[in-house]
């Protein structure tokens, strides 16, 4: 894929309790539209901004761990366009000087150079009923999210692959979430719009994609698309296209657009705000440990090796919150992770679950693991309760009991299996060892495979040994 350059800019709704100029709820959760609205975030005339402080700050926690440099004061812009999704007619956004410049981030062994960070508010959200952006019946509008407070991440265009951009927006979603400035749960959206070119030609910007599989299939479509284009010879325009998921292609919005077009002001209702050395280093001092510095704790606290420990960690902050919660409950580190690793997580990828939103809570999960230890349950019998469970929520120990009247009476398999093959019973009592291994075939497949066969073997042996005895 020689000459493929590839840049992408992130918006992260920020963990913040209110919106960024106003008082209304950043937590969209069972909220009605356009209920979470006031004279501020509708852009009634006279309504004045007031800067919501802790948005900055967790800008400032992101600039920082991407290794940028904080500018030392800073203000905003209105960006002007007309459009439905923004009542005022401008955005109020920073243009000119960013709140954090120059930092990086790496995937793999490549340094993603990150150009800047900086805090914009979200337009209100556009519903479009009976299409797409390109050919919607009607459009609906919910300004709950008019005012929500955004951190736009862009990066220089360093990328030369759709998947090393994928892997960097994982890197990434691991480093906001350990950061505290995102929580998915309340509904928070991560955006990526990607731009693209080919062989030092026009770029093309896809706008507004969700789902980092998306990010990758709108920019393979792409290359395809441009590489088409170039053997036909047809000229690749600078353009906006729009990413749609149902056929995984782009479509084109709209044609050349350049950021000077937008008319930037400076924004008169609000001050320009001075960041002092100290307030950097008080916000540096309080940084939440982050994913890097986490998988290596992992290796040294619990002796995970490290592939373990970045599974762990990069898949979703909260199963490693979890798999920590489990180790201080049950303390046994490894076996807390092959449990997670083998069967916990497949039963939740598998119902395309997250273990914040799933039933699993870590009393009943270390039940599990606390069964097996003592050897109520065999591992066999775990691997199937362990979905059910997942299913369920319910405890471990309550299911047993809830299957019980379903639960295997080993003996009394054996001793039926021992009646109905009295041939085997007695070439085994002459000596032919292959005969027990026959019947401890037949009990396990009466058992449908359900039983240990360690234990089937104990119990026919004291079976066939009762039996001689006799
Ligand atoms: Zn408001």
């Amino acid at each position: 894929m020689a000459g493929v350059m590839i840049g992408i800019e992130v918006h992260c709704q920020l963990n913040t309790e209110s919106k960024l100029f106003c008082s209304n709820s950043n937590d969209m959760r069972n909220k009605k539209p356009n209920e979470s609205v006031c004279p501020i975030c509708l852009g009634y005339p006279g309504s004045k901004p007031v800067i919501n402080k802790h948005a900055i700050e967790l800008g400032m926690r992101i600039g920082l761990a991407l290794d940028c440099k904080i500018a030392d004061s800073m203000f905003f812009s209105r960006k002007t366009y007309f459009y439905p999704d923004m009542s005022k007619s401008y955005q109020i956004t920073q243009y000119e000087v960013p709140l954090a410049t120059e930092g990086y981030l790496t995937v793999g062994d490549t340094k993603i150079r990150i150009r800047r960070v900086h805090i914009e508010e979200d337009p209100a959200k556009l519903m479009h009923v009976g299409g797409d952006i390109t050919n919607a019946e009607y459009v609906l509008i919910d300004y709950n999210r008019s005012g929500v407070a955004l951190a736009e991440i862009v990066t220089e265009p360093d990328f030369t692959t759709p998947k090393q951009v994928h892997q960097f927006l994982d890197n990434l979603l691991s480093i906001l979430e350990h950061l505290g400035v995102y929580d998915s749960s309340k509904e928070a959206t991560l955006r990526c719009d990607a731009n693209i070119s080919l062989d030092g030609g026009e770029r093309v910007e896809v706008k507004n994609i969700t789902g980092f599989e998306n990010v990758e299939k709108a920019l393979n479509f792409e290359i395809i698309r441009q590489n088409g284009m170039k053997r036909m010879e047809v000229k690749v325009e600078r353009e906006t296209r729009h990413f749609d998921s149902d056929s995984n292609t782009t479509k084109s919005l709209r044609k050349k657009e350049y950021e000077e077009d937008y008319g930037y002001i400076f924004d008169p209702d609000l001050p320009v705000i001075k960041i002092s050395k100290e307030w950097v280093s008080s916000i540096k001092k309080n940084m939440p440990e982050l994913p890097d510095q986490r998988v290596k704790r992992f290796v040294k606290q619990y002796a995970l090796d490290e592939y373990t420990a970045s599974v762990l960690i990069y898949a979703d902050k909260n199963l490693a919150d979890f798999y920590e919660e489990c180790c201080r409950n049950y303390n046994k580190p490894q076996t807390v992770a092959n449990w997670m690793m083998n069967y916990l997580l497949k039963s939740l990828n598998w119902r395309s679950e997250r273990i914040k939103n799933s039933k699993v809570r870590v009393g009943t999960f270390v039940e599990l693991l606390t069964l097996i230890e003592n050897g109520t349950i065999t591992e066999r019998y775990a691997k199937e309760l362990i979905k059910e469970y997942v299913d369920t929520g319910i405890s471990p120990k309550e299911l047993m009991k809830k299957s019980s009247s379903g639960k295997i009476d080993l003996d009394a398999v054996v001793k039926k299996v021992l009646e109905e093959n009295k041939k085997a019973v007695d070439e085994y009592r002459s000596g032919k060892q292959e005969a027990l291994k026959f019947l401890l075939g037949r009990v396990l497949v009466a058992t449908n495979k359900q039983a240990d066969p360690k234990l089937i073997n104990e119990a026919l042996l004291k079976q066939l040994g009762a039996s001689i005895a006799q």
